[in-house]
């Protein structure tokens, strides 16, 4: 009897250990740790999208598909404690918080300042996931159902562990067969075509759903500079985010040389071209130093969004009554993805849209998710 209790004892420790080096296989340095160290961070990562051999795995998914998104519990957050409405209570609290050092409160303060002012009714990535499941589950989504799709810049910080993106896969969908349907390019804008978004709708569990994000994305330092991150390894060379939306900036008012192009080659810079000429069009007869990258960044935000639902509506419109016969509903979640420097905690997403479409019609879903 004993030997089976000590048995028990030593297997869970055995458990809790390879949990722990799982996660900290995937975050030597990062949200894990971060947790132990500064709680105050509260890092999402860890809470909401863990995924190991030793969780529940998929292999009993069918037995548990109603149960739904049961392999990664996550905070229940309001509203209110999540949207950044009074940054100066915020910053007050952050302040009064004796246990951390001055550099990491004002990092924070200079974060959350420069975040409310440029982008405000934000919220971190962990709280955009936890107040959207509820809806989804309200509306019939599960993990076997439904097809994750995005429209994200190409930078790799859009794909970390804790980006919006990953913290929707691993809720979502399944951790060992599920993935998401890459659809955007430079700056979130859609890059595949037609041909892609056929594919991709294409690829939808029958009579199944799409959770589709999108958007442009932009960095905010921990000095609050908007525009720049410090990435890992470059802690003193910060780099411009999105270095797509920064460059094509810089460019108005610049005629670009055509002889840059070497179409031979298929060496080519269409993306960012194709950036420049919007942007250059848009804020017509003006230079770069005469607009604000949050003015900018804001703009691509109409752009992909306009594209996404021009993309949308080519696959819908020719047979509307085919199309949702094969899919019950769409999902789309569109906004600015705010990235933080490297060890600076969960990046932020400031939600402008979110919107189900259906053979019924578009149902407005902001409001009821995230009380805008
Ligand atoms: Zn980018």
């Amino acid at each position: 009897m004993i030997v089976n209790g000590l048995s028990a004892v030593l297997l869970s420790a055995f458990i809790v250990e390879k949990h722990i080096q799982h996660i900290d296989a995937f975050t030597p340095m990062g949200a894990y740790n971060l947790n132990m160290i500064y709680p105050r961070y509260n890092v999402q990562r860890s809470e909401t999208s863990l995924s190991c051999q030793l969780c529940p795995s998929d292999e009993n998914l069918h037995e548990n598909e109603k149960v739904f998104f049961q392999t990664s519990p996550v905070k229940a957050y309001t509203a209110r404690d999540a949207r950044i409405t009074i940054p100066s209570s915020l910053l007050l609290s952050t302040l009064a918080n004796t246990a951390f050092t001055g550099s990491v409160a004002a990092a924070d303060a200079s974060f959350l300042g420069a975040l409310n002012s440029n982008f405000p009714n934000s919220f971190a990535n962990g709280q955009i996931v936890s107040q959207l499941l509820p809806i989804l589950k309200k509306r019939g989504y599960t993990k076997t159902n439904t097809l994750v799709a995005s429209s994200l810049c190409s930078d790799e910080i859009n794909y970390s562990d804790q980006s919006l993106e990953s913290q929707l896969r691993s809720n979502l969908v399944p951790a060992r067969y599920g993935g998401v349907f890459h659809l955007g390019g430079l700056a979130g804008v859609p890059s595949v075509g037609i041909s892609g978004f056929k594919a991709c709708l294409g690829h939808v569990p029958i009579d199944g759903k799409v959770v589709l994000v999108f958007g442009p994305h932009i960095g905010i330092d921990e000095n609050g500079v908007v525009g720049k991150i410090k990435r890992i390894g470059q802690d003193t060379k910060p780099t411009g985010t999105c270095g797509a939306v920064v460059g094509a900036k810089k460019a108005l008012g610049v005629k670009k040389d055509p002889s840059a192009q070497d179409e031979e080659k298929f060496v080519n810079d269409t993306q960012e071209d194709a950036i420049i000429k919007y942007l250059s069009k848009k804020f017509k007869g003006k230079k770069s130093d005469e607009v604000g990258i949050t003015e900018v960044t804001q703009s691509m935000y109409n752009l992909v969004r306009d594209e996404v639902l021009a993309y949308l509506q080519a696959c819908i419109l020719p047979d509307s009554k085919a199309f949702w016969g094969g899919i019950s509903e769409i999902i789309l979640l569109g906004g600015i993805v705010i990235n933080k420097s490297y060890l600076q905690g969960d990046d932020y997403f400031q939600p402008l849209m979110l919107q189900a479409l259906s053979a019924k019609g578009t149902k407005d879903l902001l409001s009821e998710t995230y009380s805008l």
